[in-house]
C-alpha cells in the first residue's frame, strides 16, 4: 500500500515558492531539500550570496568543499564553470566564487547565490531519473554516471511504483552492471544502498508518485555510491506545467 500525494508541507512550500518565482525548475538547493524529504542523502550545505558569508558558513561544514553557482539560466553548471570541487579552505572558496561570478557575468547568467557543500565520499557515480508520462504515469530510469548514460545509453526503466525486486532488476539489467559489482578493481557499490535510493524515488510513497501532479521530470545526476553510503550530489526537478490544483 502507498500513501500517494501526501506532499510534506516543506516540499509543497518549496514548489509553491518556485512557481511564484516563475521558475521551470527548482533551484539545486531546493531540489536537494526535496530529495532529502523522500529519504535520499544529500551533502550538508549552505547557500551563500557574498564572500563575507563564506567563513560563517564554513564553521558547520567539513572540507574539502564544493562550490556551485545557483543560476536560473544554467542547466549544465560545470560546462559554464559553475562547479568547483576539492576546495580545501575559505580562501579557495573565495577564489572560486570570484571566478564563478566573472564567468556568470561574461555569459550573462543571473546569480541567485552559491551552494557551498561538503564533498561526498568517493565512489561510483550513478544516475536516477524520472519522467511523468501522460499515458504511463511516473517512470523511473537508472544508469551509471558519465559515458554510460550519455554515450552508451545503457539505462533501465520501470513504471512506478517499483518493488524491491524491480529495483534489483533495474540494476542487473544494465550491461554495465558488473561495474557496480566491483569489476576491474573498482569497489563494489552496495546493492542495498542502490535499492534504497531507487525506492525513495520510484517506490510506493516515493518522490515520483507523491509529486506526480507537480513534477514533470527528475534528474539526479549523479548520486555517488561509496562502500557505505549513497549521496545525491546534483538534483534537477522540472515542474509540471499545469498542476491539478494550480488555483489552490
Ligand atoms: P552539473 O550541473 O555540471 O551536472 P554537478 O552538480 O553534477 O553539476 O557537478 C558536476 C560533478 O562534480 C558531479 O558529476 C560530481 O562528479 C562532482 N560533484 C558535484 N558535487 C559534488 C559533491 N558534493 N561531492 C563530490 N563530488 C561532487
Ligand atoms: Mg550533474
Amino acid at each position: 500500500m502507498h500513501t500517494a500525494n501526501f506532499h510534506p508541507p516543506d516540499v509543497r512550500r518549496l514548489i509553491a515558492e518556485a512557481r511564484r518565482q516563475g521558475r521551470r525548475a527548482l533551484a539545486e538547493d531546493a531540489g536537494k531539500q526535496i530529495l532529502s524529504r523522500y529519504g535520499l542523502a544529500v551533502p550538508r550545505s549552505a547557500v551563500i550570496g557574498t564572500v563575507e558569508e563564506i567563513e560563517p558558513a564554513l564553521g558547520s561544514l567539513n572540507p574539502p568543499f564544493v562550490l556551485k553557482l545557483i543560476s536560473p539560466d544554467l542547466v549544465h553548471k560545470s560546462e559554464a564553470g559553475g562547479v568547483r570541487t576539492n576546495l580545501p579552505d575559505g580562501a579557495a572558496v573565495r577564489d572560486a566564487m570570484k571566478g564563478m561570478r566573472g564567468q556568470a557575468a561574461s555569459r550573462r547568467l543571473g546569480i541567485d547565490g552559491y551552494l557551498l557543500e561538503e564533498t561526498a565520499p568517493s565512489g561510483q557515480e550513478v544516475v536516477i531519473g524520472g519522467v511523468v508520462d501522460a499515458s504511463f504515469g511516473p517512470l523511473i530510469m537508472f544508469g551509471l554516471g558519465g559515458i554510460f548514460v550519455e554515450i552508451l545509453q545503457d539505462v533501465s526503466y520501470r513504471i512506478c511504483p517499483i518493488t524491491v525486486l524491480d529495483a534489483k532488476e533495474m540494476i542487473h539489467d544494465l550491461r554495465a552492471a558488473p561495474v557496480l559489482s566491483g569489476a576491474r578493481g573498482r569497489a563494489a557499490a552496495p546493492e542495498a544502498c542502490l535499492v534504497d535510493a531507487l525506492m525513495a524515488v520510484g517506490g510506493p510513497g516515493g518522490l515520483l508518485l507523491d509529486l506526480a501532479d507537480e513534477i514533470a521530470e527528475v534528474d539526479i545526476n549523479p548520486l555517488i555510491v561509496s562502500s557505505s553510503a549513497i549521496v545525491a550530489v546534483d538534483a534537477r526537478l522540472i515542474l509540471a506545467e499545469r498542476p491539478a490544483h494550480e488555483n489552490r
